[in-house]
């Protein structure tokens, strides 16, 4: 899926920030170590309308640290950096960098005596090789750890840039990234402008491209906004984000027209907004009618149930489901005729349209729900790959039995045919 295309292309206006990130140490590179502190720095950035354009990983040498982190500044002129600001000899990274700027390391005594009293605390007494990790470039700005030894630093000047220090512990990179980091690039980045507003839009049942061509010609010019767009398990989030001076306006007002060209152009392929669940939608119109649900499903194993019943109050629509995962269950729970399973296979129109009349009958709601398909990864065939899953909705009267063809591993199959079984749920209860 062309997801950093869309998040980093045409579709994002407003304060077009590159970053660099450097992820730095030998385990990496082994492979012993996932780089995870890239990924979500990735969307951490995303988030906050800083895109990050090209991710390096180098091992714990100074040459190679001060090689990427000059090549990155050369072409953005911004850097974050993570790792081997431990304090033993292999964490090379405040020395490299320091060298760039030409900035001797000096020992920050405030950080010293901060790091004693953490380990006095514990009735332990800290080690010499510690005080490693409170040398800091000077004129570097140091964000406080509150949660490990290792400060974070920020380097900036005219000349070469602006660098960020964070060390490799992923909870400490976080921590440091969300509590001063952050803001401190944020500062020098966007010129004192703040995020002021902030909308998400939740999509589902579009693929992320064709969500981005129907919407291209609006988000072509969208600054003082920008957008992202956020493929979760449960669909497209689009995130809108506003970005301006405390007292300024017409970033707010603008954000607003956006959402409502984004509604008018989407329609019903937007279910909700900022954290709404598309399950407790479902739920809440279904209380709202007085009517009641039952569900049979397959490969999904419960999880239809599950989130129907994940909020409290939902005995008040939600009657019963019923799991029949083997053949024999189908027939013997819920009166699939062997005959249909064995003529057009367990995941058919016809075994889930059967499924459907049968939860139907047996718990005599208002409105039902089947889903039989095969998650994977094994059991798929040429005519019914991995992803195939047979829905049916039944509602007032109404009734639609339909396939999809979904892709990912088995929970994000699972998970996206509850979606998708919730949506078609959703429009027919509450019909154009
Ligand atoms: P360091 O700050 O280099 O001493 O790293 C401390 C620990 O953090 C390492 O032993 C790794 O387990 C972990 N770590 C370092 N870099 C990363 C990274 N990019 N992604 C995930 N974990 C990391
Ligand atoms: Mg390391």
């Amino acid at each position: 899926m062309g997801v950093a295309s869309h998040r980093t292309g045409g579709n994002l206006s407003g304060p077009r920030v590159a970053v660099e990130v450097v992820a730095i140490g030998d385990e990496l590179l082994l492979g012993d170590t996932v780089d995870t502190n890239g990924a979500w720095l990735g969307t951490t950035f995303s988030a906050a309308g800083i895109r990050v354009v090209r991710r390096a990983i180098v091992g714990d040498d100074d040459d190679a640290i001060r090689s990427a982190v000059t090549d990155a500044l050369a072409r953005t002129g911004v850097v974050v950096c993570c790792g081997g600001l431990g304090p033993t000899p292999d964490d090379r990274t405040r020395p490299a960098v320091a060298s760039i700027y030409g900035w001797p390391l000096e020992v920050d005594e405030s950080w010293v005596a901060t790091m004693r009293s953490r380990f006095e605390v514990r009735g332990l007494t800290m080690s010499p090789t510690n005080v490693v990790q409170a040398e800091v470039p000077r004129g570097a700005t140091v964000f406080r750890n509150a949660i490990g030894t290792a400060p974070g630093l920020g380097l900036a000047d005219d000349e070469r840039g602006v660098t960020v220090l964070l060390p490799g512990v992923p909870r400490e990179m976080r921590w440091l990234l969300e509590h001063h980091a952050l803001d401190w690039l944020r500062e020098r980045l966007l010129h004192g402008k703040r995020r002021i507003n902030r909308r998400v839009l939740r999509t589902t049942g579009v693929a992320e491209s064709t969500l981005a061509e129907r919407i291209a010609d609006i988000t072509g010019d969208i600054a003082p906004v920008t957008l992202a767009f956020l493929p979760t398990g449960a669909g497209i989030d689009l995130r809108l984000t506003s970005w301006g001076d405390a007292d300024d306006e017409t970033a707010g007002n603008r954000l607003g027209e956006i959402e409502g060209s984004l509604r008018a152009r989407l329609g019903r392929a937007i279910y909700g907004e900022d954290g709404a669940d598309l399950a407790e939608i479902v739920g809440n119109t279904l209380r709202s009618r007085g009517w009641t649900i039952a569900v049979a499903e397959s490969c999904t194993g419960g999880l239809l149930a599950k989130r129907l019943t994940d909020a409290a109050g939902s005995s008040a629509f939600m009657v019963a489901g019923v799991v029949s995962y083997s053949n024999e269950a189908k027939t013997a729970f819920l009166d699939v005729p062997a005959a249909t399973i064995e003529h057009h296979g367990a995941v058919s129109e016809e075994t889930a349209a059967a499924m459907l009349d049968g939860i139907l009958r047996r718990a005599g709601t208002h409105c039902a729900v089947s889903i039989t398909g095969i998650a994977g990864p094994g059991g798929g065939t040429e005519e019914k790959p991995v992803g195939t899953v047979w829905v049916g909705v039944t509602c007032g009267g109404a009734r639609r039995v339909r396939r999809l063809r979904l892709f990912g591993d088995r929970a994000e199959i699972r998970e996206r045919s509850v979606q998708a079984a919730l949506k078609m749920l959703l429009d027919m209860l509450s019909p154009e």
